[in-house]
């Protein structure tokens, strides 16, 4: 059923100290866009989380001891087969989160890039010289791995979400044990397989999935693990960092955002509909920094309403390998009904829908249909909860300091977005918003060159950039007392 030109990407076993570790149990994973099993995957628990915790604990030495440039060499590697097997691997992503093919390429070469940072940055993790506080005194200051990683990570991208962990931390001479989510395994498994394809030592990259809070546990109690890196909800994230205290692990969370997304009157409305497009609908609403709240001043509010209604109604969600589809399913029915919920609670506090997409998928598809709402209250559900779904609901306000005001009203703080021709404007409101990562005139920001992350209940770290290797290094002084001659 899972047809492809690289047959040896399709695994279904735990990764574990270089071999393949199967189990007695299995969990089924689906296809969302149809809601047919597409495979059957081991499911592991705590015992297994151990055993990858032995593993890449007995392997850190050597892995850390590797020169700077050896570890690029092997990171390099890994990227140039994982652009390789670009078709194989956006057809598993597709074929088990349902995001549309193009979609899939273009996070398998999102992801790759973060391999290739990263084995870049692996021979600039440079340290400092500080003149001393003495004549005698000499103060150097290196970067050294944290130690072994464990790294949680979400379904809505399967493969981008993990390099931007695993990268960093192979780059900085860490060791990983990564669990993936139970509903995107195969794309997580098909990287291991590459990894351990790219020659990289057994050990120092392990995958374990299954009973996620047995194997989550492990994770976060066991004292070897020194550093703990989460993507996924602020409640799951929020127990889980929790509980890493109980050893003082290093923490990094990449958590929920409910995005602002401000259009003022004197924005380029095209720029502004593009952006919101982009935005809003990329993965069909599925991800972290997806435009959440559409702010609109209302000297504009009509024509960007009127121009955003007809790229609405263009949105078309079927199978992901199908032609024509530009909006893939929903992960799983939950999803959609979240969606419905949030519609109809709009709706009942007075929101009208002004358009419409269409649905083109089978029955038995996770399919929501895209959804664009007017006169949305500022407390309606869909406002104040990251809906995680293909609708868009805009909210009118009238002045600059209204916006801001309304933007900053919640307690996350992953991405805000803002358009306006107005210079100054720009830059003030971009400093005023209370957000980790700012889109000015544009409704992409993602790339592996700038820093991704959140302030507030979104969490805290930094992914992607020259900050991405910070958190998975420590910093050592070497105090050395000199004697005169
Ligand atoms: P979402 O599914 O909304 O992205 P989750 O936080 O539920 O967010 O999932 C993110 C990751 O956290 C997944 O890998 C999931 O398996 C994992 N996860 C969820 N609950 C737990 C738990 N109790 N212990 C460990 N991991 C968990």
């Amino acid at each position: 059923m899972i047809d492809l030109a690289n047959p040896e990407l399709l695994r279904t076993e735990a990764y574990i100290g270089g071999a393949w570790q199967g189990s007695e149990e299995s969990y089924s994973v689906q296809n969302p866009a149809s809601g047919e099993t597409i495979a059957h995957v081991a499911r592991h628990g705590s015992q297994s989380a151990s055993l990858a915790v032995d593993a890449a604990s007995a392997a850190l030495p050597a892995w850390a001891a590797l020169g700077a440039g050896d570890r690029a060499q092997f990171l390099r590697r890994w990227h140039d087969l994982i652009v390789a097997n670009t078709e194989d691997l956006a057809r598993l992503m597709t074929l088990e989160q349902g995001k549309p093919l193009a979609e899939s390429r273009g996070e398998i070469a999102y992801a790759a890039s973060f391999i290739s940072w990263f084995a870049e940055e692996a021979r600039r993790i440079n340290g400092t010289v500080i003149p001393g506080n003495s004549a005698s005194r000499r103060l150097t200051v290196i970067r050294q791995p944290v130690g072994v990683v464990a790294a949680i990570t979400p379904w809505n991208f399967p493969a981008a979400m993990i390099t931007r962990k695993v990268g960093p931390a192979l780059a900085a001479g860490c060791t990983v044990v990564l669990k993936p989510s139970e509903l995107t395994p195969l794309s997580a498994i098909a990287l291991a397989v590459l990894a351990d394809a790219a020659g990289i030592a057994a050990g120092v990259f392990n995958i374990v999935s299954g009973d996620a809070p047995a194997i989550g546990d492990v994770l976060t109690t066991d004292p070897r693990v020194r550093k703990f890196s989460f993507t996924g909800s602020t409640p799951v994230g929020k127990m889980l960092a929790a509980k890493c205290m109980g050893t003082v692990k290093r923490v990094s969370l990449e958590l929920g955002g409910n995005a602002p997304f401000i259009v003022f009157d004197d924005a380029d409305i095209d720029a502004a509909v593009s952006g919101a497009m982009a935005s809003k609908f990329r993965n069909s609403g599925q991800t972290c920094v997806c435009a959440n709240r559409i702010l609109v001043q209302h000297g504009i509010y009509d024509r960007f309403a009127a121009a955003l209604a007809s790229e609405v109604a263009k949105l078309s969600a079927g199978d992901g390998l199908a032609d024509e589809t530009n909006q893939g399913p929903l992960i799983n029915a939950d999803a959609v009904r979240k969606v419905t919920a949030h519609r109809d609670d709009a709706v009942a506090r007075g929101a009208r829908i002004i358009a419409r997409g269409q649905v083109t998928g089978p029955a038995g598809g996770h399919f929501a249909r895209a959804a664009l709402l007017v006169d949305v209250p500022e407390d309606a559900l869909l406002a104040r909860e990251e809906t995680f779904g293909p609708l868009a609901g805009l909210i009118r306000f009238d002045e600059e300091a209204d916006a801001i005001r309304i933007a900053n009203a919640t307690t996350a703080g992953l991405a805000a977005y803002v358009f306006t021709n107005d210079h100054d404007r720009g830059v003030r409101v971009s400093e005023g918003l209370a957000y980790g990562i700012v889109g000015l005139n544009t409704g992409a920001v993602s790339t592996e060159v700038a820093p991704f992350g959140g302030i507030k209940e979104s969490g805290f770290g930094r992914e992607g950039s020259q900050f991405g290797v910070d958190d998975y290094v420590s910093l050592k002084l070497i105090a050395a007392e000199i004697k005169a001659k």
